[in-house]
């Protein structure tokens, strides 16, 4: 007969590992589910918040690592507020991330991760974002920039940028902030 733990990859010990590592305590959750209604990106997601939560409880690490879920979430944090129990919804989010990119796990959505890697170091750099460098950064690292350029749609984003700009809701010189050295700190 087939292993089930073998068939669903289940690590048990992987829940202690997480808590230990990220000091959250996952095995309070209770599957009340109110990360999941009100996290404003479950349309894009494959398994909703909660059962990401359910799916570390119960050890199935590869799951939870493969899933497009992780790259998603905006870490907007709304979830590790909305909980009951204290569990930092959001921040495991990002321990997944980072242990997902430590074993050279498949991205589901390399985008969405170029998007993340491109938004922290303008953060990084400046403390800060700038719309203009995030955009062109971010298009050229993703290959998007080419892909426009084919086809022939970057007027239509080049459009929509100087209408930005005219509103003045796009800088297009970038503005630090003072205390970026702090900011560095904290993400390092
Ligand atoms: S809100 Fe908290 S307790 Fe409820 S499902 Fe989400 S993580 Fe679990
Ligand atoms: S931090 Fe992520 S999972 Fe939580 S509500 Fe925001 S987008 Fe959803």
């Amino acid at each position: 007969m087939e292993n089930t733990n073998d068939a669903l990859h289940i690590e048990p010990a992987w829940l202690g590992e997480v808590e230990k590592e990220t000091g959250i305590g996952v095995s309070a959750c209770y599957q009340c589910k109110k990360c999941t209604n009100g996290c404003p990106v479950t349309f894009a997601m494959d398994i909703y918040p909660d059962q990401v939560i359910r799916l570390v409880q119960m050890g199935q690490k590869e799951r939870v690592l493969s899933c497009s879920t992780i790259w998603v979430c905006s870490a907007c944090e709304t979830c590790t507020t909305r909980c009951p129990n204290g569990v930092d919804v959001a921040g495991v989010m990002d321990y997944l991330k980072e242990t997902a990119v430590r074993r050279g796990a498949d991205i589901p959505q390399s985008n969405t991760y170029t998007f993340h890697r491109t938004f922290l170091d303008e953060i990084r750099k400046l403390g800060r974002i700038s719309e203009a460098g995030l955009i062109r950064n971010y298009m050229l690292k993703s290959g998007v920039l080419r892909k426009r350029l084919q086809d022939g749609s970057l007027i239509g984003d080049l459009l929509l940028g100087w209408s930005m700009f005219k509103k003045g809701r796009m800088n297009l010189l970038p503005k630090k902030i003072k205390a970026r050295g702090e900011i560095s700190k904290i993400l390092k």
